[in-house]
């Protein structure tokens, strides 16, 4: 499953692990492989020497009272470290300074229900765009940026769709680290000037975000990124726990409920699987009440490696070439995706993709019923949800949760050309009159 490539990276990073000082990163124990469950002691590695697996954090988690622990996370800040009993960060972490991302609204989302003939009260949208750099991204770095402070990076980097360059540039500056990060050239201007703006180096590489993933790989094995933290490479498995936070606010504000049903983007796949393993985490805690939940993966239909393979029932995904306004989903070798595949069907759920036209409309329809502007990445996963309720995989009557991961401040373009003014008059009432909009 793994390119070669990862191979020698692997052991190197591996061998040289031993001079890496004993860390304190809260209830993390150590590592271990996805693939064949070998456990390596925490580090900034993100590959397996046996088999090259991606590697995850493994925890001692807090396995006593849950009514003692459930208190302990509702007494906490109102961000995600009410949650660092179960995350790879210190105990001391709400008082570094980050960013202190999370704790979004879960709007209760009644007028997009009725549209899409959900009932009453069933229907939530979990708003991701309230975090401070406007993505869900925040969360993930927070996680990054603690483990780089642990294993003494100075700089911080990443590949990235959009929102990870701006989520890191941000950290990095309230942090104190330097950052530097890489995009594709041709990303729209609202990402690029706020992956800029906080003053870290921004690199535009000319290429897809495969080629900028490809070229982040290279630069870790070789001296000229020695001693740097990328974010979703060498730090991923500290990045990927940021999302459990996803599972644990939704759960934590439908009232320790687990929901029915949830709809999650993909571009990695990355989110998809961390919201499964933190909902799982839930009921190991006995924080929630066990039930069957099904989780739905969402793409653009110009990059959608993950959906075509569920659809055609393989277990391997077969890489794209991306070719979608969903920028930020717009990974066409998605790290994740046979684990998304595996999270869908064991769920009971599904991976669906909808066109730029269904991701434009649904843009619009959650901005009308709701008051939420998405960027893209959300119109893709309201789209994919109307067209599973249209197909009967999501059923109307149980209670689901659709992520909107990013605001649509920062993907204005898709929408500008239908969404201008309704008229331009001259400042009198006759001319209103003629507009023909009064009453
Ligand atoms: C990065 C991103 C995602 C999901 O990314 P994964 O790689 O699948 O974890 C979803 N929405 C937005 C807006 C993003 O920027």
């Amino acid at each position: 499953m793994r390119r070669k490539g990862l191979a020698s990276m692997a052991v190197q990073t591996v061998a040289t692990q031993s001079t890496t000082p004993s860390v304190d990163l809260g209830p993390a124990s150590g590592l271990s492989c996805r693939e064949c469950g070998t456990k390596f002691p925490l580090g900034p590695i993100f590959a397996c020497a046996e088999c090259f697996g991606p590697l995850e954090v493994a925890y001692d988690l807090p396995l006593g009272d849950p009514e003692a622990l459930r208190k302990r996370i509702e007494a906490g800040p109102a961000n995600i470290w009410r949650y660092a009993p179960l995350l790879p960060v210190p105990a001391d972490v709400a008082d570094k300074p980050n960013l202190n991302p999370g704790w979004t609204k879960l709007v209760k989302a009644d007028n997009l229900a009725r549209e899409l003939g959900v009932e009453q009260g069933k229907l939530f949208v979990k708003d991701d765009s309230g975090n401070p750099t406007h993505s869900f991204k925040d969360r993930v770095v927070a996680q990054a940026l603690e483990a780089a402070r642990a294993f003494g990076f100075t700089t911080l980097s990443c590949s990235s769709t959009g929102n990870l360059a701006g989520a890191v540039g941000a950290a990095a500056a309230r942090a104190g680290f330097r950052s530097c990060v890489f995009i594709p050239h041709d990303l729209e201007q609202g990402k690029v000037v706020m992956a800029a703006v906080y003053g870290g180096e921004l690199v535009g590489i000319e290429g897809n975000y495969d080629d900028v993933n490809r070229f982040c790989s290279e630069l870790i094995g070789d001296p000229l990124g020695e001693g740097w933290g990328f974010v979703n490479v060498n730090l991923r498995p500290y990045y990927g726990e940021g999302s459990k936070t996803l599972a644990y606010e939704i759960c934590e504000q439908l009232g320790w409920e687990l929901p029915d049903q949830l709809v999650v983007p993909i571009a990695s796949g990355s989110q998809l699987t961390k919201i499964d393993k933190g909902l799982k985490e839930l009921i190991a805690l006995g924080l929630v009440a066990d039930k069957p939940y099904k989780i739905f993966g969402a793409q653009a239909e110009g990059c959608s490696p993950v959906s075509a393979a569920f659809k055609a029932g393989h277990d391997v995904v077969r890489p794209q070439k991306p070719n979608t306004i969903a920028k930020s989903l717009a990974i066409g070798n998605p790290a994740d995706g046979p684990y998304v595949l595996d999270i869908a069907r064991r769920t009971g759920g599904a991976v669906e993709d909808v066109n730029d036209e269904q991701v434009v409309d649904a843009i619009k329809l959650l901005a009308r019923t709701e008051g939420i502007f998405a960027e893209t990445a959300g119109g893709v996963t309201v789209g994919v949800t109307k067209k599973l309720i249209e197909a009967g995989l999501i059923d109307p009557a149980l209670t689901t949760v659709v992520l909107n991961t990013g605001d649509g401040l920062k993907t204005l373009d898709a929408v500008a050309e239908t969404s201008q003014a309704t008229a331009t008059i001259k400042p009198s009432l006759e001319a209103f009159r003629s507009a023909g909009l009064a009453g």
